[in-house]
């Protein structure tokens, strides 16, 4: 910045307000100053592959500053999209100068009715009178969500590691957590009714929750996707005790094939096959809470960031009538509408790409994140000896150290436990403490409470992986704050990996520096 010869502004923040001051942001945001670090494989951020975002060149064509523009005048802007393959079809739509212009409320009508053709097609909503809504992302609409919904004080149901930027948004307004316990399939059914049914009973002075956040697919952080069966059993406990459900679902296309091995799979597997046609879409996806919802209580939060690019800012609700009503006054006076260059680039994309092209480059999206899948499972069997897991884990695999899946003895003993994920983009590790000779010093040593030795090994851990330059994010940024039930293990912590962005080289360097982490740290080093 330039040497000003003014004074500095003075302190003024006494004005902000409270509930301002509390808002910490996004936790994510504090790992930026590792990935600077020179030789870091990060396997931390949750980011798309740029690659997989759909635009290969964009050109614009504006006045000179001195163009002569006649009040009264019509004067039309076009928009030209090409694709390549389809080098017949480029549209001349006259969709810029609508788009650019303000929109009472509901944004663009064609992009709206070309979202409601898909939502009706794809998720087949179960009640008569939903309604599409525009937004600007899931950030956005979980924002208005909260905003609609919940006051100050209010207790959320969440699952009980949860997506941080979500309950940094609420958290300010003093709301607070409700965790429901999860297992490698998500949230379990029978702890949010337990939770429920005892509510009066074990927190008579609190009012009872009425809305839960859930991330279905691919769940961030721990990689867990929700069957239809549990689906449907949450869905009625959220009947039986009235609660809303807003199912933030930004990873519901790369709901993923179950993993094989290499060699069950002819080798590893760098190409896209673009084997499954349009008609197997719904055979692959497990149906959405929106179809489940036959009395309008679900709000689905749909994003095209993770399969037409974050800086796209466009998403939508899937809501009911009285709800949308609600929504679109906060979008008039919050947001207006999302950015009149992404309504108009994505609706001229959707309409020459055709609903099946929209399909099928997702489904493209999909098998790419599938094969990433597949490098980082393989990796890791790889690195570590995988064992199946025995009925004390609630996962399907454990990892031991190389060589040591055979011994018999405490050495044998498990670094993680984790499953293959079957959706989005992340991996979740259970690490298990009790064996790990610095949390036992830790333990033992009279200042400390379990929870706090928990606390203190997985912060060392994990400055001992950076050092390492292998950057995962740990459990504590996923923890809801305001818990009303207490944490019951405190001798295992959780790593969540990303497979989205590295190349395969990059993660197995990464996954060796983890395993080299692990040996260190367990005193293994033989
Ligand atoms: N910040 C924001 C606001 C995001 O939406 C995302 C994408 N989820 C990220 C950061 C990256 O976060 P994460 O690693 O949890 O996906
Ligand atoms: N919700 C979840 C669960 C996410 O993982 C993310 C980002 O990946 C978002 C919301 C942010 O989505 P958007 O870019 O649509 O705001």
């Amino acid at each position: 910045p330039l040497e000003s010869q003014h004074p500095k502004a003075v302190d003024l923040s006494h004005h902000v307000n409270k509930v301002s001051s509390s808002i910490r942001g996004s936790p994510l945001k504090h790992i930026f100053q590792y990935l600077r670090e020179p030789g870091m494989v990060s396997l931390a951020g949750g980011l798309p592959h740029p690659n997989l975002f759909p635009y290969q060149q964009l050109d614009l064509k504006v006045y000179a500053p001195d163009a002569k523009i006649i009040p009264g005048e019509t004067v039309t802007s076009s928009m030209n999209l090409s694709i390549p393959q389809y080098a017949s079809e480029t549209h001349q739509l006259n969709t810029l100068s609508r788009a650019l212009q303000y929109y009472p409320g509901r944004s663009s009508p064609t992009l709206t009715a070309l979202f409601y053709d898909f939502t009706a097609r794809i998720m087949r909503p179960g009640y008569a009178d939903w309604q599409i809504l525009l937004n600007s992302g899931s950030t956005d609409g979980w924002s208005k969500v909260v905003n609609l919904l919940c006051e100050p004080g209010d207790y959320i149901i969440v699952e009980e590691h949860t997506f941080p930027s979500a309950h940094s948004l609420w958290a300010p307004m003093g709301c607070k957590g409700v965790p429901v316990k999860m297992d490698k399939d998500g949230m379990i059914p029978e702890d949010l009714e337990r939770i429920m049914d005892g509510w009066e009973q074990n927190h008579p002075e609190v009012k009872k929750p009425h809305l839960l956040y859930t991330v279905p697919v691919g769940q961030n952080p721990t990689g867990s996707t929700l069957t239809f069966e549990r689906k449907k059993a949450i869905y009625e406990t959220c009947v039986k005790h009235d609660i809303i459900i807003c199912e933030d679902d930004p990873y519901y296309f790369l709901q993923l094939p179950r993993y094989v091995s290499p060699s069950e799979r002819n080798g590893i597997n760098d190409t896209p096959q673009g084997a499954v046609s349009d008609a197997d879409l719904l055979k692959i996806l497990v149906p959405p809470f929106v179809h489940i919802d036959y009395q309008g209580r679900v709000i689905r939060l749909e994003t095209l960031s993770k399969t037409l690019g974050p800086g796209n800012r466009l998403g939508y609700f899937v809501c009911n009538a009285a709800f949308a009503e609600r929504l679109v006054h906060a979008t008039e006076v919050i947001s207006q509408a999302p950015s009149g260059w992404s309504q108009a680039i994505i609706e001229e994309l959707l309409v020459t790409w055709r609903p099946e092209g929209y399909i099928r480059w997702l489904l493209g999206v999909r098998e790419n994140y599938g094969i990433r899948r597949d490098w980082i499972c393989d990796i890791i069997r790889d690195v570590f000896d995988v064992l199946p897991a025995g009925n004390e884990y609630n996962d399907d695999f454990i990892a031991v150290k190389k060589g040591h899946g055979q011994l018999q003895d405490t050495k044998s003993a498990p670094f993680f436990s984790f499953t293959y994920p079957k959706g989005g983009m992340f991996l979740y590790i259970k690490l298990y403490l009790s064996q790990n000779p610095k949390f036992r010093a830790l333990r033992n040593a009279a200042e400390n409470q379990d929870e706090e030795a928990n606390e203190k090994w997985t912060r060392e851990f994990w400055k001992d992986l950076i050092q390492e330059k292998i950057l995962l994010t740990p459990h504590f940024f996923y923890t809801p704050p305001g818990n009303v039930e207490k944490k019951e293990e405190s001798d295992v912590a959780f790593f969540r990996m990303t497979f989205s962005y590295e190349t395969r080289e990059d993660m197995h360097i990464g996954i060796q520096r983890l395993a080299k982490a692990f040996e260190k740290n367990w005193e293994m080093e033989n």
